[in-house]
């Protein structure tokens, strides 16, 4: 089996039997995959403290392609997150990062793009101290984007007319304008279309320049969980989202 060595991000940890640890990781050359840290919980190393989830860790392991779990040789954090496990609200939005990524990413299949998305945002959200409500709907965007479900915010596409004011159809999964609405659907305010179509544009450092009040941020949290569960199978079933929702309320 061949040691390989990989930016990874740790998903999930959990002990297995009394003295070793199972991490499964999102990694930037292999996808998703799991590792079991043999005898870890006993060593005097601190290597076990290195599979807890949200770490940034340069991980190695002896590769075999065809199992299921891999083996842990050793690891060391590649992006220290100081700040993020120690503050509440930072935490949860971090949960949610990692529990949306688990939910998306299949299997051993890497998106290199994906990959440093995430490891990026979750050094933003440890370094910020404001507006990470804002980040993590940037994060949604950016990773929606990715994913080829980038949402239409200017035009209708159904009528290719533009659109002051945009109705998010639950049966076509779109955003569309008023006149082609059918079946149920959920509003979605100008300013609010305003705030998505500048959430769009930046990037990580200029969201300090989004300005939205709390009914702009309650429309967009609510229209991104919706158009989020629509195209990404098993999203609605992300509980640190919710946990966050009850956090913040
Ligand atoms: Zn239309």
């Amino acid at each position: 089996m061949p040691l390989e060595s990989t930016a990874a991000i740790v998903l999930k940890s959990f002990p297995y039997g009394d003295t070793s640890k199972i991490a499964r990781c999102y990694t930037r050359q292999f996808g998703k995959l799991s590792v079991i840290a043999k005898g870890v919980l006993t060593s005097k190393t601190l290597q076990s403290g290195y599979l807890e989830p949200m770490n940034c860790i340069s991980l190695s392991f002896y590769h075999n392609p065809k199992r299921q779990l891999q083996i842990f040789s050793k690891a060391e954090f590649s992006r220290p997150l100081l700040s993020l496990k120690n503050d509440m609200k930072k935490l949860s939005y971090g949960f949610a990062v990692i529990e949306l990524v688990d939910r998306t990413v299949r299997g051993e299949e890497p998106h290199a793009e994906l990959f440093d998305l995430t490891e990026e945002v979750l050094s933003v959200i440890d370094m910020s101290t404001d507006h990470l409500n804002r980040i993590f709907w940037c994060f949604e965007i950016a990773l929606l984007s990715l994913l080829g479900f980038r949402p239409h915010l200017s035009e209708c596409p159904n009528c290719q007319k533009g659109m002051t004011e945009a109705f998010f159809s639950l049966g076509y999964g779109e955003l569309v304008c008023s006149r082609c609405i059918s079946g149920s659907a959920l509003s979605v305010s100008t300013e609010a279309l305003t705030v998505l179509r500048q959430l769009k544009q930046s990037n990580f450092d200029s969201l300090d320049k989004i300005v939205c009040g709390a009914k702009v941020r309650k429309e967009l949290g609510g229209f991104l969980a919706e158009y989020l569960s629509f195209h990404v199978e098993g999203v609605r079933e992300v509980r640190s989202l919710r946990v966050m929702e009850r956090v913040l309320a």
